[in-house]
């Protein structure tokens, strides 16, 4: 038995993103449990698709003594203040230190955190955990798929494991197994060998999917070694600073094999770069196809993209929601649209009153406006309901005041309003305003690709929509000014020259 310190910290920063996250985001965790300091965090993370909880079940069945330092999420954003940052992390230190000796460290980190001062966070991390624990304790982490891996982060750790799943239906899976690597390093009592590498060129969000090619085929590989333990992060194309982009990794206690495996797994990926294709409809035209494709029981799924609250939209652009109205689709929804003032004047109006509306476009984000126009208040909900679907699976949603409008210029139409960030990737978001996601004949989602493991069973097809939106789908249209100076912007794409 040893004695393993638990602690994480999770956030993914598009720096080109319109809000910061504070200590409120964090205490509010966005579809996340809030902020938990010491033993409370084994509880709040329990039993949900968390990496975290992933890990805790692992090291306990293997017998080990936990020790809670500190554990908080936040919705994806713009950068993490350095008030909230210092205050988590100045908690996940000390409570550790209260606890030394200890004889491991896990750690349920995202890998594409930038701060107000700090352009690699969980590297900072990495570096005070390593400062306090000394040099011979292990030290391992879970990544997100989206991890922007930096050589300080694999150095300072002992051993980083990534998702292999996008939508991440494997969180928890991926706990355990930075929990079991952890294990075997104490069993063994000895070092991994490690390798990583970094690629040239960014990838889309839409198009890291790994229920398509060529993630489908890269993941595949990467699972079939049982010799090294590897991980491929595409990473998260929206962070402007120089280590941002995709790399991979593996650990082992044979040298050479996880040498050979992290270098056959670089080749995959550089041979890859021209299968990462992305298409993209543009809204008025997804509408027009989803019009005449979609029918109840086989709805077509629209795939706002580029206001993902997963990626650091805020969920309030109304470009899709504006095609709607204007074509007056049929057995259409959308949602979740974040607009906590809206969502108040519903519930103070009541259900069945008809009231103008100024929804969403409260970011101000380029080429977007609120859009008017008289809307019926057809249902209320308090936003507190458990996710079913593959990803969020036990995750306790508090979503705020929830309410369901029918647009009276096109009763077809149909909006899910939500107080709090997060992005469209469970039915149970609809379900609780009484809407049975099937029964449509077109779905909107705010969500990139984590709405895949829930709604494509039901959907006839997937359209990715580029409306207006700060999580731009073609990495190649941000105004770059800090990447590492090559860098392909998309696959196959032209270089950032510095
Ligand atoms: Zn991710």
């Amino acid at each position: 038995m040893a004695r393993i310190a638990i602690g994480g910290l999770q956030h993914e920063t598009n720096t080109f993103a319109p809000s910061l996250a504070d200590y409120p985001a964090f205490e509010a965790g966005g579809g996340w449990p809030g902020v938990q300091y010491g033993p409370p965090l084994f509880a709040a993370v329990g039993g949900a698709n968390i990496p975290a909880a992933g890990a805790i079940e692992a090291l306990r069945t293997a017998g080990h003594e936990l020790l809670a330092t500190a554990w908080a999420a936040a919705s994806p954003s713009a950068h993490v203040t350095t008030e909230a940052f210092e205050r988590i992390v100045g908690e996940l230190v000390g409570q550790l230190k209260k606890q030394l000796p200890v004889d491991g460290v896990y750690l349920d980190l995202h890998g594409a955190m930038v701060t107000q001062a700090i352009d690699d966070g969980e590297g900072e991390i990495l570096r005070r955990v390593r400062a306090t624990v000394g040099d011979r304790v292990p030290v391992v982490a879970s990544l997100d798929l989206h991890a922007n891996v930096t050589r300080a982060m694999f150095e300072r750790s002992d051993a980083m494991v990534a998702y292999r799943s996008y939508p991440h239906v494997d969180m928890a899976e991926t706990g355990a197994r930075a929990a079991r690597l952890l294990n075997e390093m104490l069993r063994r009592g000895r070092r991994l060998d490690k390798a990583m590498r970094t690629l040239d060129y960014l990838t889309g969000i839409p198009s890291q999917c790994s229920f398509i090619d060529p993630c489908k085929s890269i993941y595949a590989g990467v699972a079939r070694d049982v010799t090294s333990t590897l991980s491929f992060a595409p990473g998260f194309p929206m962070a402007d600073f120089p280590d941002c982009g995709m790399a991979v990794f593996g650990y082992g206690f044979d040298e050479k094999k996880v040498l050979s495996a992290v270098d056959q797994l670089h080749r995959d990926v550089v041979d890859a770069e021209k299968d990462f294709a992305l298409e993209l409809h543009e809204a008025d035209a997804a509408v027009r196809r989803a019009r005449t494709r979609g029918e109840p029981g086989a709805p077509v799924v629209l795939a706002d993209t580029q206001d993902n609250p997963g990626a650091g939209g805020n969920g309030d652009t109304t470009g899709i929601l504006r095609s709607l109205i204007l074509q007056n689709a049929q057995d259409a929804v959308l949602g979740l649209l974040i607009d906590p003032d809206a969502a108040r004047r519903a519930h103070e109006a009541g259900q069945g009153s008809t009231l103008a509306f100024h929804l969403g476009g409260k970011s101000k984000v380029n080429g977007d406006e609120p859009l008017h126009g008289e809307f019926t208040v057809e249902k209320l909900g308090e936003g507190t309901f458990v996710c079913t679907g593959p990803m969020f699976r036990g995750f306790r949603m508090t979503l705020g005041q929830m309410a369901l409008l029918r647009s009276k210029a096109s009763p077809g139409v149909r909006v899910a309003l939500a107080s709090r960030k997060c992005q469209a990737a469970d039915q149970e978001m609809f379900r609780h305003l009484g809407v049975e996601p099937r029964r449509s004949r077109i779905l909107a989602l705010k969500s990139s690709v984590h709405f895949r493991a829930d709604f494509e069973p039901i959907a006839k097809e997937v359209l990715v929509v580029r409306a207006p939106g700060p999580a731009l789908a073609d990495p190649a249209e941000f105004k770059w000014t800090r990447l590492r100076k090559g860098m392909r912007l998309r696959p196959l794409g032209p270089a950032f020259q510095g």
